[in-house]
């Protein structure tokens, strides 16, 4: 087996393609030396080395120190100088690289070969000291933070005081004789704190590196990042060793990050931040505020600070160069990073950038403009899950803004919530149904859970790169980064800004759009949907197959999910109409009837709430198509619980208390959820279906009569697991519907189908579908029943389940296709052998989850429905599965 690529000097053994071997970085980083590309020459460990190591006790393949042996040497002589060598040695950074990006895992350590002597060599050859004694201590505090386990704040404190004792401000005021007096300072504190020297060897080093790396990969916060990414633990990380090239060797050198277009609103152009004299580290941890790095930018900010543009002129177009050469070769907006040593660019990175959901509609439509896409390559570049972010809402612009603050627009939307200042307050006041603004000096991957509880993440330090930055558009938040005039003291639990102080738990709101920190609960105003978002759509739209329908019953959400595109109503609960208001009396009156004549009486008093509803409902749809479902809970559901609550509704309906609690004890069950509802109370009270059938019907006929367009409706019975429960209903239904048309000497064109959630109605689809013009699966009790997991206790011990890998995914939020998704497919099939024309749609939670999506286009279902706010999701989601 081939265990280490090498790449640099215009050739590579590996290529783009090659990302599940070397990683994103490596395979990246291969291409762009294919390309012929400045890439410090270097070489990759595989991933398979990491699946080796954790499949055999930690340890490596024999041959692999030969080959990394052997790539040091290539590397020596592409760079003229050799690995350890104490006159001219050679140094080198190692960086993870999995093949999708991954906060949570080791990043970098820099200048790694220096040691005491090597760093006397490097202060020669280089002619500059106080470089030489940085890079060391640099690496000193890499080192022992990353591969040792210290805690870099405990070096940052050494270098604070002394820059306090000597009145400096800023770290390049410090003497290369300091550094010295640092560097001795640094390796006492490791040697106290491990109770060893810092390594001298570079072997030793290397291998400390490298073992850290794949070592990261099984941390806790890389597990819990792979957890809320979905990225499956056997993919493993790759390293990647490469020859230092130094940003920090004075002004000449510099470093960055940049984007070939802008990553959070999409505009095409170069965007990025640099440091003059600086190493990778300091852009991102966001110490020294980075300077833009076009003319453009840096006018548009209004900074003082020149631009690289300005400031190195040849380095910066060349730069632009390959931006463009590397956009037109990827096709896609490429997110990069940089050194410039001496005057001599580097390139040190490139991968396809992470973006807002914004910007990557903007630069999908753009890109088929510029003609460097197709639409269908376009519809295929936008994540749909990404799409939630344009749906948030944003501040509404008559709105009263109290400023206190203004940072960086680091990723858009707003959002207000309770000030809390660390990650696990945020996730503990989630946790209690608390929205939080997550406020912190900077925020590390450690903080990844935090940034995941919180509405919006909001730090005082860093610029657009930070880490809060990027992380937060990857989610989808709301960011504000380097608001630079609050003062947070985490020890009191205070931020102010102004004169200005606010508590733990005190509301503010930030708006990511324009940086803004505001105090107070702001108003907020709900999206459009136009511009790029409607083209996008659009050609979406052209390809996709199955159809979009919503689950809702309120007239609000029936209008959200129109709007949104929904091309009708999937699922209509009708229990939640049954809850609102007035009507419950009525519902618990018919409840508490001894008699088919007691409950009829109540049930009138219903009957004009539900044609109401529904009239409400099909006007809204015009014409439509509306899946009404008939009641689902078990009727103890709308009984009162508390004691007080009983007494309540014992006076208000004039009934005894007794007998209104012993009515209530009767219906009590242990199971609940496997107990008398669905079609079983139907079948126990058909008076109810014939009920809701009839309001149904009356109001499809006014509804038809007042929008001009018929209304088909479609009746849906839900939890059957036999024809015969099927039969049953849809005889009255029929009974019903030929009543109305007589009575109203109108004919009402309908269906009658039935949700398939329960694994009994799956495999008896065949038969049940003579009963039934269309199948709606129920993939929430579906999920349920197939695996015996009640879908209100599950998340006491689903998260225990997938931390011990027994599932990648919760299945009640993206379909088990191989066991819950079995049975969809066997109910299809079976339900087609039968009637070959029947409409099949999914409408539990999963008919939202582009997963679960794709699922449901490979099995061939004819529609999806979901929530609202999840139907321009579905509708790109379904346009992907079909391409
Ligand atoms: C289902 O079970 O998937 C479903 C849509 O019905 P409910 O969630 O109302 O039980
Ligand atoms: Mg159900």
């Amino acid at each position: 087996t081939k265990w280490v690529y090498r790449f640099g000097n215009g050739s590579a053994d590996g290529a783009a393609t090659m990302k599940n071997l070397l990683g994103g970085k490596g395979a990246n980083l291969a291409e762009m030396s294919n390309l012929g590309l400045p890439v410090p020459p270097g070489f990759t460990i595989t991933t398979e080395v990491c699946t080796y190591y954790y499949d055999h006790g930690q340890s490596y393949p024999d041959s692999l120190a030969g080959d990394v042996e052997a790539a040091l040497a290539a590397v020596g002589d592409a760079t003229g100088r050799r690995f350890g060598d104490t006159t001219n040695p050679l140094l080198l950074s190692v960086r993870s690289g999995a093949r999708v990006s991954m906060p949570g895992m080791m990043d970098t350590v820099l200048n790694l070969g220096l040691n005491d002597i090597t760093v006397k060599a490097i202060a020669e050859s280089s002619g500059d000291p106080r470089f030489a004694w940085d890079s060391y201590r640099r690496f000193i505090q890499m080192y022992s933070d990353v591969v040792m386990g210290m805690d870099h704040h405990d070096f940052e404190e050494v270098l604070e005081d002394h820059k306090a004792s000597k009145g400096y401000s800023l770290d390049t005021e410090i003497t290369p004789d300091e550094w010295i007096g640092i560097v001795e300072t640094f390796k006492a504190l490791v040697e106290k704190e491990l109770e060893k020297p810092f390594p001298q060897d570079p072997h030793e080093q290397l291998w400390g590196a490298i073992g850290a790396v794949f070592g990261s990969w099984q941390t806790t916060r890389a597990k819990t990042y792979r957890r809320l990414q979905d990225i499956p633990s056997s993919w493993g990380t790759a390293v990647n060793v490469q020859a230092m090239v130094f940003g920090n060797m004075g002004e000449t050198s510099a470093t960055g990050v940049a984007f070939t277009r802008n990553p959070s609103t999409g505009d095409k152009r170069l965007y990025g931040e640099f440091l003059v004299n600086a190493q990778g580290e300091d852009v991102v941890a966001g110490i020294r505020t980075p300077q833009d790095i076009t003319e453009v930018a840096r006018i548009e900010a209004g900074s003082e600070n020149p631009s690289l543009e300005h400031l190195m002129p040849e380095a910066f177009a060349e730069f632009q160069t390959i931006c463009d050469k590397l956009e037109a070769h990827y096709r896609d907006m490429q997110d990069l990073e940089f050194t410039i040593e001496k005057g001599k660019l580097w390139m040190l990175q490139t991968r396809a950038g992470k973006r807002t959901a914004k910007a990557a509609l903007k630069i999908a439509v753009d890109m088929v403009a510029e003609g460097l896409l197709g639409e269908e390559e376009a519809v295929m570049r936008v994540e749909p899950a990404a799409l939630d972010q344009l749906l948030h809402p944003t501040i509404d612009p008559s709105a009263e803004r109290d400023i206190f603050a203004t940072g960086l627009p680091a990723s858009p939307g707003a959002a207000s919530g309770a000030i809390v200042f660390s990650s696990d307050a945020a996730e503990a006041a989630k946790a209690a149904g608390q929205k939080v603004v997550l406020v912190r000096v900077e925020t590390s991957p450690e903080d990844i859970h935090g940034m995941h509880a919180a509405e919006g993440i909001l730090t005082s330090r860093g610029g657009m790169t930070s880490h809060a930055a990027v992380v937060a558009r990857g989610m989808g938040k709301p960011c504000v980064s380097g608001a630079g005039t609050l003062r947070i003291d985490y020890r009191q639990g205070i931020v102010t800004c102004a004169g200005k102080t606010f508590r733990e738990g005190d509301i503010i709101t930030i708006d990511g759009a324009s940086g803004q920190v505001l105090s107070g609960q702001v108003a907020m105003q709900q999206p459009t949907l136009s511009g790029d978002f409607g083209i996008l759509m659009s050609w979406a739209d052209k390809v996709r197959r199955m159809k979009v329908r919503t689950n809702a019953e309120t007239p609000q959400d029936a209008k959200v999910a129109l709007n949104f595109g929904a091309e009708g109503i999937g699922l209509c609960r009708t229990e939640h109409m049954f809850f609102e208001g007035e009507r419950i009396l009525a519902v618990r009156e018919m409840i508490l009837a001894e008699t088919e004549k007691g409950r009829r009486s109540a049930l009138s008093k219903l009957l004009p709430i539900q044609r109401k509803d529904f009239t409400e409902l099909f006007v809204i749809m015009q014409g439509l198509p509306v899946t009404v479902r008939l009641l689902d809970p078990p009727l103890h559901e709308f009984l009162p619980k508390t004691p007080a609550e009983l007494n309540d509704v014992a006076l208000a309906m004039n009934v005894p208390l007794d007998a209104l609690r012993e009515r209530a004890l009767a219906l009590e069950e242990f199971n609940p959820m496997l107990g008398h509802r669905g079609c079983r109370l139907l079948v126990s009270y058909p008076e109810i279906a014939e009920m809701q059938a009839r309001a149904i019907f009356e109001a499809a006929i006014a509804a038809g009569k007042e929008t001009g367009s018929p209304v088909v409706p479609e009746i849906m019975v839900p939890l059957v697991g036999l024809k015969g429960e099927l039969d049953l209903v849809r005889d009255v239904i029929v009974k019903t519907a030929d009543a109305v048309m007589a009575e109203t000497g109108t004919k009402v064109d309908y269906q009658v189908g039935t949700m398939v959630e329960l694994p009994r109605a799956a495999l008896q689809a065949a038969e049940i579908a003579k009963s039934a013009e269309f199948f709606s699966f129920g993939t929430n009790d579906l999920t349920q029943t197939t695996f015996g997991i009640s879908r209100d206790d599950a998340s006491s011990f689903l998260g225990t389940y997938q931390s011990k890998g027994l599932i990648e995914q919760d299945p009640f939020v993206s379909l088990d296709q191989e066991g819950v998704g079995e049975l969809v497919k066997i109910g299809s099939e079976r339900g087609r052998s039968t009637r070959p024309d029947i409409k099949l749609g999914i409408c539990g939670e999963h008919g939202g989850d582009p997963a679960s999506i794709h699922f449901c286009e490979s099995v061939g279902l004819d529609y999806v429905s979901c929530s609202p706010f999840r139907v321009p999701i579905a509708r790109l989601a379904a346009a992907q599965a079909a391409l």
